[in-house]
């Protein structure tokens, strides 16, 4: 039985409290310690949790945040089912903290053929709970306070608070936008570094760059030329590459996906981080994996030992039966990363011919599941407020959520807070979606073109 310690406690504080002229209530009550740690300063504000909510309450078709709303492949969720329901009662306990072992053995299996190199499944792959959690781990475990990360703009919005909270500075560089002269749409690779520019963001506070090809939000697919300027650039200054690769199986019009860590001098410097989210159309699952040497890793798994330490046992297990699948139908028509690209890019095309003839000009995406559009057309709707500080092209996406009942995300969210009004006439929608929600999308512009022009 518990012995009741309170009262005499309370007894305790209560004497304590009234020889000292005040109760222990009033006390309380004066706490003024700030309870915040300093490293969240500036960081707390999430594009996501505001925009979902806003597509949650209003939106009737929703582009906006990045996962599909149709099927996973019915070979993964047979596989989940399975795992569910078979025999081995083990696989709803703990497993490795470092990966399920036949998870972490058949990534290790995959990305030796796409890498060309051995691997060791147990000290060169680590499981994560998401690729989310795979860039934590890497920003927590390579940044120090006072080191500078390059961090290419537009970018997935989470690096920039990823670095802060492990003490680094972000060092911003653009991606510029080169529009073709003979009038023809924009494409993602007409978006590009500047060397030189990208070069001066060098130097000896540099730790790391983080690099996202394919990148959310423009689809832009880095050129092998590309890759291998940033990769003699890393080399000459000792950088570390944090890959962020989620994307690497949607790639459109036959361009290949080349993989930084295969360049000269590349490998011992970088961690490659993947999704099975993305991967398998299956983002609730949240799992997700970094490959790279066991140097970098070491640190990694540190990190995730003292912060999840591990990842459901049961999805790593379904997603470990996945890419078993697909190493056999390995760049056969049946393989489910030969048959989703296909797929994805005749939604692109959908989408991008529809946008077109409303108006609203798209940037061609050369991989991922977005596209980003030119929004110009519609601006006289949405008037400007020179007084606002919010950029134009989130009060307009707000608008168009709650006017139009379509949901999409403003580009300035991928940009840091002192570049995010350099582009504001673009928004980001989310094509990875049947072909019923695209058309109401559709439907949605045609007829706000058609108000506009009888208006
Ligand atoms: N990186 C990029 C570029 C992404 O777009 C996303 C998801 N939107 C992630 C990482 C996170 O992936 P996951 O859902 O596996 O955590």
């Amino acid at each position: 039985m518990l012995r009741r310690a309170g009262p005499s406690l309370r007894h305790f504080l209560l004497e304590r409290n009234s020889s000292a002229g005040h109760s222990s209530y009033s006390r309380e009550a004066k706490m003024s310690r700030p309870v915040q740690a300093r490293r969240l300063e500036g960081i707390d504000k999430n594009i996501w949790v505001e925009f979902v909510k806003l597509a949650a309450t209003y939106s009737k078709v929703n582009l906006g945040q990045g996962f599909p709303d149709f099927p996973a492949p019915d070979f993964l969720r047979e596989a989940l089912t399975r795992t569910l329901s078979g025999g081995n009662h083990m696989l709803h306990q703990y497993t490795r903290a470092f990966g399920h072992p036949p998870l972490v053995k058949v990534l290790a299996q995959f990305f030796e053929k796409l890498l060309g190199r051995d691997l060791d499944p147990m000290t060169n792959v680590m499981v994560t709970v998401g690729a989310y959690q795979a860039l934590f781990c890497c920003f927590q475990a390579l940044v120090d306070e006072g080191d500078e990360v390059i961090i290419i703009e537009p970018f997935f919005d989470c690096y920039e608070p990823m670095v802060k909270m492990a003490g680094g500075t972000p060092v911003f560089v653009p991606l510029r936008p080169n529009p073709p002269k003979d009038g023809k749409l924009m494409s993602s690779a007409d978006w590009q570094l500047d060397p030189a520019e990208l070069a001066s963001k060098f130097s000896e506070r540099t730790k790391a760059i983080v690099l996202n090809s394919p990148n959310n939000p423009l689809g832009k697919v880095f050129s092998r030329g590309e890759l291998e300027l940033i990769a003699e650039l890393c080399v000459k200054h000792d950088v570390l590459c944090i890959s962020d690769e989620v994307y690497e199986w949607l790639v459109f019009d036959g361009k290949q996906h080349t993989r930084i860590a295969s360049l000269q001098g590349m490998w011992e410097r970088t961690v490659i981080i993947g999704s099975a989210g993305k991967t398998f159309s299956a983002t609730g699952w949240k799992v997700g994996w970094v490959v790279g040497p066991d140097r970098l890793l070491q640190h990694l798994r540190t990190v995730h030992q003292n912060s999840v330490y591990h990842c459901a046992t049961i999805a790593q297990e379904a997603v470990a039966q996945g890419f078993q699948r697909e190493l056999m139908l390995y760049g056969k028509p049946e393989s489910y990363f030969v048959q989703l690209p296909k797929e994805l890019q005749q939604k692109r095309d959908w989408l991008v011919q529809s946008l077109d003839g409303v108006g609203m000009k798209p940037i061609i995406p050369e991989g991922t599941y977005f596209l980003v559009a030119d929004i110009s057309p519609f601006k006289s709707d949405v008037p400007d407020d020179p007084n606002s500080d919010e950029p134009y092209d989130s009060r307009f996406a707000k608008w168009m959520v709650k006017n139009k009942g379509l949901a999409a995300i403003p580009l300035s969210a991928f940009y840091s807070e002192a570049h995010k009004n350099n582009y504001t006439n673009f928004i980001r929608f989310c094509f990875a979606k049947e072909e019923a929600t695209l058309k109401a999308a559709s439907d949605i512009l045609q007829k706000w073109k058609q108000e506009k022009t009888s208006s």
